[in-house]
């Protein structure tokens, strides 16, 4: 059995999870970032030590631990990332070894996710696959030949800052025209505030526009609101666009959408996988399926033991 770890900038997540992918013991505690780097590596550590002693007789052979940010993953180092000040080159796998006396592997949280789907959720079975989170960023990990793809400087995955139009809308990074500008939670909901602004008929016409959620723009269009179906549809459109880009670069097989907004199910991966048909080369887009994530939340959890049973097994 091994330990995964989700550390985010509020919650520690820990579990125990099996060879299968099942967790078998769940641990949720507040991380406590401003209590400063020491208390929160004991912290969790202490997550660890409990999750080894839940598994009584039965060996930890290992915990992966995902981090938000930028991570070099052979040192084990953590370096800059959002929520996480006076982190940078903070050495968590040898402070952590020494705390709780076991193997661990650190990895970005979205790459852990990304392997946590391959091996048992929405791309298992493929050889390639990438997975695409939508939320107010848009992350991602890659999966090539079986293998996470981590880049010559653990940076590779950043799929929200592929960009689709030099001169889009300004994103959070900077620069123009990104993909997270269009599909990230901003950028959905600039959509449906405009279709509003020019009248357009919706159940959220009475809401003001910083209360809607894209939440609640899935759930008017599983309710038939067609306005809300129209956002979803555009949202899917642009999205199977920029995927399309990554389906010719990496011939993948599956590509995985997860966040909230991947709840609406056919609403926005259908047009997604419409516009990645049109866009694609046919060599490419013959293979490549659009699928929604399995694992919701407990992705990066389960990718974090998983990269835990890699590297400290043959399994
Ligand atoms: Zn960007």
């Amino acid at each position: 059995m091994f330990i995964g770890i989700d550390l985010g900038g509020t919650n520690i997540k820990g579990g125990l999870v099996n060879s299968e992918g099942i967790i078998l013991e769940e641990k949720d505690i507040p991380t406590e970032v401003q209590g400063g780097v020491d208390h929160v590596l004991s912290r969790m550590a202490d997550v660890i030590r409990s999750l080894v002693k839940s598994a009584g007789k039965i060996p930890i052979r290992g915990a992966g631990i995902g981090c938000p940010g930028q991570i070099n993953v052979k040192r084990g180092i953590y370096h800059q990332g959002p929520n996480f000040p006076g982190w940078d080159g903070v050495p968590i796998v040898f402070e952590l070894e020494k705390r709780v006396g076991i193997p661990i592997v650190i990895d970005n949280d979205a790459n852990l996710a990304a392997l946590g789907e391959f091996a048992y959720g929405g791309g298992k079975g493929v050889s390639g696959m990438i997975l695409v989170t939508l939320g107010t960023g848009v992350g991602g990990g890659i999966i090539l030949d079986g293998e996470l793809f981590h880049g010559v400087s653990d940076a590779a995955g950043e799929i929200g800052h592929t960009s689709i139009h030099m001169e889009g809308p300004v994103c959070a990074c900077g620069r123009r025209g990104c993909l997270e500008a269009y599909v990230g939670t901003k950028g959905i909901l600039n959509r449906m505030q405009r279709k509003l602004a020019d009248g357009s008929k919706s159940v959220l016409s009475g809401k003001s526009g910083e209360t809607i959620t894209p939440k609640d723009i899935g759930m008017a269009a599983a309710g038939g609101d067609a306005t809300a179906v129209e956002v979803l549809r555009e949202t899917g459109d642009i999205l199977g666009f920029g995927l399309a880009n990554l389906a010719n670069l990496l011939n993948i097989e599956k590509i995985v959408v997860g966040g909230g907004i991947a709840n609406a199910g056919d609403f926005i991966l259908k047009p997604a996988q419409d516009a990645l048909d049109r866009e694609a080369l046919p060599v490419v887009r013959e293979v490549c399926r659009v699928v929604k994530a399995e694992l919701g939340n407990s992705a990066g959890l389960v990718g974090a033991a998983r990269a835990a049973m890699i590297a400290f097994s043959n399994i």
